[in-house]
């Protein structure tokens, strides 16, 4: 039986095809259309596109970012496809396909994926971070979503823990201050290094200073990770998972996995920390890949 999924963004939907083993047999990719009926077509199209060759289809997974009622099917927020809130999307799509359809977030989406195949695999508690626009976190155990009531896993939007008299706090993507996600989430980090530099800087221009030591660059960096540390600290002391995986455009910055692990115990209640920190195996495709085993 291969796996469907799809990943419905504010600009695109990108679907996948995975065999039973995770080997990719199909991509697509198409513009989101504004409205909802067409994105409701769009999707239904795309699926049997997807669905070369005629499977009987079992299921279909998709991954949106936002807030989704799981057991009525339904996004009530969603931050780049607005079209969608509110609507019975999980259903229609289901009554269009004639098959269930199972709605995800991306990070639960990504954890999902990266404890099936990818840098969590083989651990039992897994649980992935975003550090991307904004910051994202789901819990994986033993490859499958633990479904609480609110399905929320939101580590970005808690308080930030152990802050120091320099960690002042800044305006949340939710409108609170001083969340987690307003230390972390990469426009943060960006804008940290624009206060330390007296101007902004492209990505490219941090991994070359990175990999050139530039002091002030690295100072930044440094105090960026122990922000990170504090952070995965308190996830570390309640949650207790094996591998945290990491994804979303912070992620990509080899300088985190080497300065973030010895940080950690000096915030967790006991100094040997056993959790690993590894980055995300499947990249960009995470959150799709994870819809697809949905
Ligand atoms: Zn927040």
């Amino acid at each position: 039986m291969n796996h469907i999924g799809l990943d419905l963004g504010g600009t695109k939907i990108a679907g996948i095809t995975l065999s039973q083993h995770g080997t990719v047999l199909g991509h697509q990719r198409i513009a989101t259309p504004q409205s909802y009926p067409d994105i409701l077509k769009a999707c239904v199209d795309l699926i049997k596109k997807l669905n070369a060759t005629n499977d009987t289809l079992q299921c279909v997974g998709i991954c949106t970012p936002g807030v989704i009622d799981s057991d009525k099917g339904v996004i009530t927020f969603s931050p780049n496809v607005t079209a969608l809130k509110d609507m019975p999307f999980r259903d229609d799509l289901s009554s269009a396909l004639k098959v269930p359809v199972h709605i995800a977030n991306d990070a639960a989406c990504f954890a999902l994926s990266e404890s099936k195949d990818g840098g969590g695999a083989g651990a039992r508690i897994v649980y992935g971070v975003i550090l991307g626009t904004g910051v994202g976190g789901a819990l994986v155990v033993d490859q499958k979503m633990p479904s609480g009531p609110h399905r929320a896993n939101e580590w970005g939007h808690v308080a930030f823990p152990f802050p120091d008299a320099d960690d002042v706090p800044a305006t949340c993507g939710c409108g609170r201050v001083g969340d987690i996600e307003s230390y972390l989430c990469g426009p943060a980090l960006h804008r940290q290094l624009t206060e330390k530099l007296g101007r902004s800087i492209t990505n490219d221009e941090l991994v070359a200073g990175i990999n050139a030591n530039d002091a002030a660059i690295m100072g930044v960096m440094q105090r960026y990770a122990t922000r990170l540390a504090k952070a995965l600290a308190m996830l570390i002391t309640i949650v207790d998972p094996d591998v945290i995986v990491l994804g979303g455009g912070v992620s990509n910055l080899d300088i985190i996995y080497k300065l973030v692990p010895p940080l950690i115990g000096k915030y967790t209640l006991s100094p040997v920390v056993k959790t690993k920190i590894v980055k995300a195996a499947h990249g960009d495709d995470s959150g799709l890949r994870g819809a697809a085993w949905l």
